[in-house]
């Protein structure tokens, strides 16, 4: 079972004014074999303290999008279009003069490999006090005591010695807490997290995943939590964007998209990871076939050369005819299927196959 029950104190969350909206997002890049649509029609919406999952495949643009987000995109190969509204301020266009005003002070990002992240050449301790000083024009001394504060508050043993230490003294769920600690130093509204624990042993991977989530609640800190481990978005999500050859394919909140998911290659994803509960002797199903070339995406649903539920629509509607998500917030899903009988095939069909329940 991996849905969590998703409690009343997360529902007013969700009903709290969006700290980032994101519409129509495209990123596309130039390329000597044509022009990759790395993005094409994201959009989505992030209230304060809440966290969104998104999850896909490699390539589906989950990391892309959110690169964008922080402008850290190469400027000269690269077109983003749509709006990308953070706090009234509209990114997709912004200078990068503009951008250095957001990143790492209001907006942070956590990469999946801290070492590569962190800088060899320096002390732990003098990478959060560049950060910190960069962006609050703090003295060495006030700097330095906020690197041992927070240090101290992701959990570092000892930390006015291990302040001084290089990364590579620091093992590798250190060094992630480290890197938790250079994000979260300048108390940024909105921490964009890519794959945090993937490089991580599953103890570490928990602890960390405990400490982004109590970092959280006292920040009020907003998280983009970007994976391809759903049983992570089932522990730290509140609503979850399923991401498919640059779009969204579905959204809602966990328990909906995990609980009673609607697009097939949702049913896909699920069926492709192991369920406490299932039975031992269930072969797991990968969804079949590769991601499309973003050069050149299939005509009508992007998913059809995968998708094993075309003659349930009727007609070639699946190759000729790209459905958009259904509803323009809240929980959508862009599959020719209606809602009730995506429900119903899940129920009868998927649901049973993977010895899951959708009560939690
Ligand atoms: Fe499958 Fe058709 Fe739905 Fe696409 S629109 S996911 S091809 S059933």
């Amino acid at each position: 079972m991996i849905v969590t029950a998703e409690s009343e104190a997360q529902q007013d969350i969700s009903d709290r004014e969006a700290i980032l909206s994101v519409r129509d997002l495209q990123v596309h890049f130039r390329t000597d074999d044509g022009v990759v649509k790395a993005v094409d029609g994201l959009s989505f919406d992030l209230a304060p303290g809440t966290t969104l999952g998104i999850v896909g495949e490699s390539g589906s643009g989950k990391s892309v999008s959110n690169m964008a987000i922080l402008g850290l995109h190469n400027r000269e190969r690269t077109t983003v279009g749509g709006q990308i509204l953070f706090q009234g301020t509209d990114l997709a266009g912004a200078d990068e003069r503009t951008m250095r005003r957001f990143r790492g002070k209001r907006i942070s990002m956590i990469f999946q490999d801290p070492l590569t992240a962190l800088s060899p050449y320096y002390t732990i301790g003098n990478q959060i006090m560049e950060t910190y000083r960069r962006h609050t024009g703090a003295n060495r001394k006030q700097a330095r005591a906020r690197a041992i504060e927070m240090l101290t508050k992701v959990g570092i043993p000892q930390p006015e010695r291990r302040v001084d230490d290089y990364p590579h003294q620091f093992s590798g769920g250190m060094r992630q807490r480290a890197m938790i600690a250079i994000a979260l130093c300048c108390d940024p509204d909105l921490l964009i997290a890519d794959e945090p624990t993937t490089a991580l042993d599953v103890t570490v991977q928990a602890q960390i995943l405990d400490l982004l989530r109590e970092l959280q609640a006292e920040f009020d800190t907003a998280i983009i939590l970007i994976t391809h481990d759903m049983g992570v978005v089932a522990q730290m999500a509140d609503d979850v964007l399923v991401m498919y050859a640059g779009r969204s394919v579905e959204r809602g909140s966990v328990r909906e998209v995990l609980g009673r998911p609607r697009h097939p290659y949702s049913w896909g994803l699920l069926s492709s990871i192991p369920h406490l509960g299932g039975d031992v002797n269930t072969p797991l199903r990968p969804v079949r076939g590769a991601p499309p070339s973003l050069i050149d995406v299939p005509a009508g649903c992007p998913f059809h050369p995968r998708c094993d539920f075309t003659d349930r629509v009727g007609g070639a509607r699946c190759r000729s005819e790209r459905p958009e998500l259904d509803s323009p917030t809240g929980r959508a899903a862009a599959c020719h299927l209606p809602a009730e009988t995506a429900d119903r095939i899940f129920l009868d069909e998927i649901e049973s196959e993977l010895g899951i329940g959708a009560e939690s």
